[in-house]
């Protein structure tokens, strides 16, 4: 089959070519796949890996959607059936996920990192990881849905104290997958969002979607201030940041006192000042999150089913042109989801 392999690292290293159709175990289900978003962590995975156990060739992708091939005894799955992927394959026994978070599972085995991904042909996994959609779903939609709106969803309903109508919150550096779908699941929430980005464009993409405000954090020079005017000099209930070192401090004094703010990456750097003084004076809360639960992930599935959610796609690419996709991706520029069209 082709796939896309990471060979060695490097934008070089990942190498569109013939790979050996993968072979499924005892309780694997096959995928013909159809699509395949990227993600940040992606790029990650080319460029670095670091902490995070694998071995190269590795063929990369971590979230997807396609037709089922091969469907194991027993599972329910039935072959042709549309269906979309759930990326981590936990274990089922450790106290995490037996207490229902297989997002703390200490045997996290997630495609794309831990073992092959899914920017291939044809992808095998444990048949709980694939959940059947119905005949009609859109599978380009559901190939760009899990990693973006499942990371937002619990960010936004499932960590902190959910995001309620009539609040306000502040997504950061909009523009991006898990940033995108915040947008659209606190607006569907009822909550009041504000954005920041570099870009005017995505400010007013975003303000076309139905946020309420933004600040362009290259051309204020105090990204807080202008918030705090949008919010009448309050501060926000809540802010949605995956950038890290280059906001934190900012996100920080947008809040309001008992604010939260919850974080799921640090692309701009890891080690941000803490500001403790203003954490526990103005009691903030501060959340880490990752990835989201099974029961999140049914949650979100059935509001797709219904029609409710749909992923913003920026653009899509060939399989064969998936290191274009990568570059589209590395650059920044998108709004929304980054596709690879396999079927
Ligand atoms: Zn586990």
């Amino acid at each position: 089959m082709r796939a896309a392999v990471l060979e060695t690292r490097g934008r070089e290293g990942l190498k569109f070519r013939d790979i050996a159709d993968p072979t499924p175990g005892p309780g694997d289900a096959v995928l013909r796949m159809h699509s395949v978003g990227l993600n940040r962590v992606d790029l990650y995975m080319r460029d670095s890996g670091v902490g995070i156990t694998h071995s190269l060739p590795l063929i990369q992708g971590v979230e997807g959607a396609g037709v089922i091939e091969h469907a194991p005894a027993g599972s329910g799955l039935k072959v042709g059936q549309k269906a979309i992927l759930f990326s981590n394959a936990f274990c089922g026994k450790c106290r995490y996920c037996l207490a229902g978070d297989q997002t703390l599972c200490t045997k996290a085995d997630i495609q794309g990192e831990h073992r092959h991904g899914t920017l291939a042909e044809y992808f095998a996994t444990p048949a709980y990881c694939v959940l059947p959609l119905s005949d009609d779903a859109d599978l380009q939609g559901a190939g760009a849905l899990m990693v973006g709106h499942l990371t937002a969803w619990r960010m936004l309903f499932g960590k902190a104290r959910p995001l309620i109508a009539g609040e306000t919150v502040l997504i950061v550096g909009i523009g991006g997958g898990v940033a995108v779908a915040a947008l659209q699941l606190a607006l569907m929430s009822g909550a009041r969002v504000l954005v920041t980005s570099s870009s005017d464009d995505k400010i007013a993409r975003a303000i076309a979607m139905g946020a309420s405000g933004g600040v362009n954090y290259r051309t204020e020079k105090k990204v807080y201030e202008q918030v705090l005017a949008l919010t009448g000099g309050e501060g926000v209930d809540m802010v949605i940041d995956s950038v890290g070192a280059a906001s934190w401090g900012d996100s920080l004094r947008s809040l309001r006192r008992g604010g939260r703010l919850v974080t799921c990456g640090a692309t701009s750097g890891s080690n941000p000042g803490a500001d403790l003084q203003r954490m526990f004076i103005r009691q903030l809360e501060v959340y880490g999150s990752t990835g989201g639960s099974m029961d999140e992930f049914r949650q979100l599935l059935a509001l797709f089913g219904r029609g409710g959610i749909k992923p913003v796609i920026d653009k899509v690419y060939p399989l064969a042109q998936v290191t274009d996709a990568f570059d589209r991706l590395s650059a920044g520029e998108q709004f929304g989801k980054v596709l690879v069209s396999i079927g």
